[in-house]
């Protein structure tokens, strides 16, 4: 559906189409007419769906709408997010949507000075994107008052109520006006989590729930190689010698890991950026902001940056390493394959990983296609001298196995 169709204030519907967005994703056709009708919503979206500008679309209008003037002199709507960077990209899409209306944002997170956001809230700020830590401490300091709250956003609502964050949401509920409006938005949930959820929702209204089908992305195709621990070096190497011309994210389990990848891939001239929790903030930023800007290239990432990040172009997703989380599967395949475009993720997965495949598999409820490569990809390196896809390296693998079988039926 098109946008002109929402009853949204022109100014809104010029932003979006500044941004490219002509047509409303699922999520969005889904939501944003409940969320205007004032009903709580349980919106469960594939990541990359459009999840941000479907709360965020009525978010605006209705603040935009209501007020006479620009001034801002109370928090009306609190979106919480579990991670820094979430919050930065969240408080990104709402300045652009909300550009020319009266409607002000402002995000705020940990790891960086907190004068620079006091200063900006005491200029008045109506939505406001907040990690939990930083908006406690800056709510016990007195800087923030969020009585006034009419709209709460949950997003990435299962981690942040899976990481314990359930009594602060409640004691958050408690604080807003009475007759709030709870919207939690999720790639993912369990069933444990979910009932959690709706414990937080009122239970007058009516609630909505937009459930895909299939977790992951059908613009993503995604697939696992097997592969020993101590081959996966070698076949990354042959896989950026093979594809120079990708943006690729390449998650590994901890941190120690990445640092690893990043010197090896170093040792092979390949240059690569990282980001992981051990780092200070600005560095992440900073290499974050790197990553954004380029047309190619790797970031190798752990965990932290796996939900909802939006980086733009990345073609390819490599797990070196499977998640520990199955969930995480989800996420970190779902940093491809955005919006409308298409996306490839491909698992590496050793026999020590088998279990963890298993359950990735289950919480999905899909067998992942398996991948066979050649074994001279898994030993050494440089192997590749001419320009060879992934799909060109499996291909050739499959054409190998299969004139191989037939010669064994001949015979
Ligand atoms: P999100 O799930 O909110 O992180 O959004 C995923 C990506 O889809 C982002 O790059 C958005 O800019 C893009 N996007 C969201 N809604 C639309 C739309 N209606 N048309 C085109 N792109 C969109």
């Amino acid at each position: 559906m098109k946008f002109e169709k929402f009853a949204i204030a022109d100014e809104i519907k010029d932003n979006l189409i500044k941004n490219g967005y002509f047509r409303t994703t699922d999520i969005q056709y889904k939501a944003i007419p409940a969320i205007m009708n004032g009903e709580d919503v349980l919106a469960i979206a594939q990541t990359g769906s459009g999840k941000t500008a479907a709360f965020a679309i009525p978010i605006i209008n209705q603040i935009h709408q209501y007020k006479t003037s620009k001034r801002s002199h109370s928090i009306k709507c609190l979106v919480l997010v579990p991670t820094r960077e979430l919050a930065q990209q969240i408080g990104e899409v709402f300045a652009k949507l909300s550009r020319h209306t009266k409607a002000t944002s402002y995000a705020i997170y940990g790891g960086v000075e907190q004068d620079p956001q006091i200063s900006q809230l005491e200029g008045g700020v109506d939505i406001l994107i907040a990690t939990p830590g930083r908006m406690f401490d800056l709510i016990s300091q007195q800087h923030i008052d969020i009585s006034g709250v009419s709209v709460l956003v949950l997003d990435e609502a299962d981690h942040m109520l899976d990481l314990g964050f359930i009594d602060d949401i409640e004691a958050v509920k408690r604080k807003l006006q009475h007759h709030h409006q709870t919207l939690f938005f999720s790639a993912t949930i369990n069933p444990k989590i979910k009932k959690l959820a709706y414990s937080q929702i009122r239970s007058s209204a009516l609630r909505i729930q937009v459930s895909p089908e299939k977790m992951v992305s059908k613009n993503v195709t995604h697939s696992v190689v097997k592969v020993e621990m101590d081959q996966k070096r070698h076949l990354l190497v042959n896989f950026i010698q093979a594809n120079p011309k990708v943006k690729c994210m390449i998650f590994v389990r901890t941190q120690v890991r990445a640092e690893r990848v990043i010197a090896h891939l170093a040792k092979n001239s390949i240059e690569a950026i990282s980001i992981h929790g051990g780092m200070e903030q600005e560095d992440r930023e900073k290499n974050l902001d790197l990553f954004r800007k380029k047309d190619f290239g790797w970031l190798i990432a752990t965990d932290v940056t796996a939900r909802g990040i939006d980086l733009p172009g990345i073609t390819h997703v490599i797990n070196y390493d499977l998640p520990d989380e199955p969930e995480n599967y989800v996420h970190r395949v779902g940093r491809t394959g955005r919006g409308f475009s298409k996306g490839e993720a491909i698992s590496f997965y050793s026999s020590e990983e088998q279990e963890k495949l298993q359950q990735i598999e289950d919480f999905i409820q899909t067998k992942i296609n398996q991948l066979k490569v050649h074994k001279e990809h898994l030993e050494s390196e440089p192997f590749i001298s001419n320009e060879m896809s992934f799909a060109d390296m499996i291909a050739a693998e499959e054409a190998r196995i299969s004139r191989a079988t037939k010669k064994k039926v001949k015979k």
